[in-house]
This record gives structure tokens, sequence and C-alpha cells, in this order.
């Protein structure tokens, strides 16, 4: 798509802080931070929202979720069972979708979110 901003970010004509490249997917940092971690998982190939997809990109959808939990995991936020029994770290993951959905750019994106705590 000719003006959609995570496009050019995946095709490398604009600047992004780059933590995941493979030949379907890329992760990089919100430019506007929600908490202390915040990624943003992207597929290469260009879907206007989550309702864009068909059943046969599920598996695509399901490899989104597997590298949010990874990347989350690679920051710190993975959850911790603690030795006195209590779970600590944690992340969300969030597809905002449509207006209604508070979707900003229309290219399919994950929210991964964590970090020590306050956000919201
Ligand atoms: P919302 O802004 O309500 O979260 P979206 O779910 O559409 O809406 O999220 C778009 C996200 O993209 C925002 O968190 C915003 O900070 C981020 N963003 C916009 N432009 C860039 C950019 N150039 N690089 C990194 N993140 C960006």
């Amino acid at each position: 798509m000719d003006n959609c901003i995570f496009c050019k970010i995946a095709a490398g004509q604009i600047p992004a802080t780059i933590v995941h490249e493979d030949e379907d997917l890329i992760a990089f940092n919100d430019i506007h931070p929600a908490a202390p971690v915040h990624m943003l998982i992207i597929p290469r190939k260009h879907f206007d929202t989550l309702s864009a997809v068909g059943a046969e990109h599920g598996e695509l959808l399901g490899r989104m979720l597997a590298l949010a939990s990874r990347l989350a995991e690679k920051a710190g936020c993975a959850p911790v069972l603690q030795p006195d029994g209590k779970l600590t770290g944690g992340y969300k993951t969030l597809v905002n979708t449509g207006p209604d959905g508070g979707q900003e750019v229309y290219h399919l994106h994950m929210h991964v979110i964590g970090g020590p705590k306050p956000w919201r």
C-alpha cells in the first residue's frame, strides 16, 4: 500500500527500532510507548484490519501471537512464578480494530505492552 506508514517501515523506507524481522513478520518499538515495553508486531503483507484477515491466514495470526510471547520474554515481561507462589510480570497483547476499536493505523498490528507497573 503506497501510503501506509507500516508498509514503509516494513520496506525500510522510514526508520523504526526493529526488534524482530523474518520473511513474514516485523516487530518494532512503538513510537509513543504506553508502558516501559511497547512493541508492535505487523505482517509484511498489508491487511487494513483484523477483519480483513481470512481463515487462510490463521497460521500467520498464530505466528504473531507466538512471536508476542517470545518478544515479551526477551524484554523481561514473561509471567514468573516466584518461590513464594506469587505470579509476577506479564504483558498485554492487543489488536485495535476499526474506528470504534480505537485503530489509528490501518495496517494490521498487534501491540505487546508490559513492564513494571504502573501503566494502564
Ligand atoms: P492507538 O493509537 O489507539 O493505539 P492503533 O492500535 O492503530 O491505535 O496503534 C497505532 C500505534 O502505532 C500507536 O501506538 C502509535 O504510537 C504507533 N505508531 C504510529 N506511527 C509509528 C511509527 N512511525 N513508529 C512506531 N510506532 C508508530
